[in-house]
């Protein structure tokens, strides 16, 4: 294992390991912290996705913590912490408290603090983070319910999260290249910061801050930080040239689609989807009671399982959502949902799913859990931000694409299908 990262949250552990497959290494996610002493997996890098982004500061550190500790039994040689790209924090933590832990107990006693990504427009400069081509605190984050962003000034944000102090690495330095990167890192340390937050505006100043950190220990950010990495340990002879680090064996049988989300682009995969593909709709208003909905899709899809996926969908637009969440409250109405959803997973896996593409994110959370995921072992993307991978745990080995509601093209879910056939 040459990189070893922790992820605030599962989604942008994804996100990380597309990125890391993208520059050529084999990658696995695993979620949770793995038991200690259970077997590394065989991977260029180890993603360990936590749920830690919003979690109270003391837990946040722990997990962290136990992560970091079994990635380095695992003989991980650099470590990443991953982070939101609109540094979703706020001034109790968790970006500070666990980045400062991680500090000390690698005793580097220094990490940049990146989260830019100009390919999703995020972008810093002078310091100060810009999300969509405004200011982090005018681009909506401000109004974020639970890490509220209304200071783009990164250097005070972090600041106030950490006992340590903050430096900045400015566009004038970054923009000159790597060595110069490399150079005013250097000083920052000497000068006792324990942090510098480094301007980025393209991709290549990326590449560049990832080759002038080649030898920090621990390097801190969103996935695009992370473009450069894969190129510093190729240059060191440790990775091998990938001809196709995202490739997964295709496993036999039947297939199938699970939608709990009800974003838009989600609502018009299924709009799509009802054109080409048998699809059945969960009725939650109806029958307000999980186990129930569960049957009645797992009756519907009884002789229907096979080579061609049956869709079943529980999203719904928002005037339903609405009056469920009216007639049950938001977190039950979720939380009903989730369950009936994650109920008709285990019953698709029961009889003979082994490829099944999941649209939401806290749905697939759900998912992932009922079926006893432990490990993701990442494949090419299907659409940007999201691979097919082959998950691995308690159960039978599956192929899963987790989809995060709003990603994907209208016709995302027959093009998953159709990318797994040879
Ligand atoms: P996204 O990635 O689009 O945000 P999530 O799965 O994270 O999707 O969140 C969608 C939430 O909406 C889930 O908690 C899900 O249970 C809930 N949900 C799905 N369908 C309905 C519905 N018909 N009425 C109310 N809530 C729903």
């Amino acid at each position: 294992m040459l990189l070893g990262a922790i992820a605030d949250d599962f989604t942008g552990a994804t996100d990380l390991c597309s990125m890391l497959v993208r520059g050529g290494m084999r990658t696995v996610q695993l979620i949770g912290v793995p038991k200690a002493g259970s077997p590394a997996p065989d991977a260029d890098a180890v993603v360990v996705a936590l749920k830690s982004r919003t979690a109270p500061v003391r837990q946040a550190v722990d997990e962290s913590l136990a992560a970091l500790h079994w990635l380095q039994a695992a003989g991980a040689r650099q470590f990443f912490f991953k982070y939101c790209s609109t540094f979703d924090s706020t001034d109790e933590g968790n970006i500070g408290p666990v980045a400062d832990a991680l500090v000390q107990a690698l005793g580097c006693g220094f990490a940049l603090a990146c989260p830019a990504f100009p390919t999703n427009n995020r972008t810093v400069y002078l310091g100060y983070l810009f999300a969509g081509g405004v200011l982090l605190n005018e681009s909506g984050m401000e109004n974020h319910p639970l890490t509220p962003m209304k200071d783009a000034n990164l250097v005070r944000v972090l600041s106030r999260q950490t006992d340590g102090t903050v430096g900045l690495v400015p566009f004038a330095t970054v923009d000159q290249g790597a060595g110069p990167v490399r150079d005013a890192m250097t000083r920052l340390k000497e000068q006792g910061r324990r942090y510098a937050i480094v301007d980025a505006v393209t991709n290549a100043h990326l590449v560049s801050i990832g080759a002038a950190a080649a030898h920090h220990t621990l390097i801190t950010g969103g996935s695009g930080i992370a473009m450069g990495l894969p190129a510093n340990f190729r240059a060191a002879g440790l990775l091998p040239e990938a001809t196709d680090p995202g490739a997964l064996p295709v496993l036999d049988g039947a297939t199938a689609v699970l939608a709990g989300s009800c974003s838009r682009a989600t609502l018009a995969q299924l709009g799509f989807a009802r054109d080409h593909l048998p699809v059945h709709e969960m009725d939650p208003l109806a029958t307000p009671d999980a186990a129930a909905l569960a049957e009645t899709a797992l009756a519907w899809a009884g002789g229907k399982v096979g080579e061609k996926p049956v869709v079943i969908a529980a999203s719904a637009p928002p005037d339903k959502v609405a009056a469920l969440q009216a007639r049950l409250g938001r977190d039950h109405a979720g939380a009903l949902i989730e369950d009936a959803v994650a109920r008709v997973a285990a019953g698709l896996a029961e009889r003979g799913v082994r490829k099944m593409v999941v649209a939401g994110g806290e749905t697939s959370g759900a998912v992932a859990k009922q079926l006893g995921v432990t490990s993701l072992r990442i494949g090419d993307e299907i659409d940007p931000g999201v691979p097919w991978t082959l998950a691995s745990g308690s159960g039978p080995d599956m192929m899963l694409a987790l989809k995060s509601g709003n990603f994907g093209g209208t016709d995302f879910f027959l093009k998953a299908f159709r990318m797994l056939r040879p």
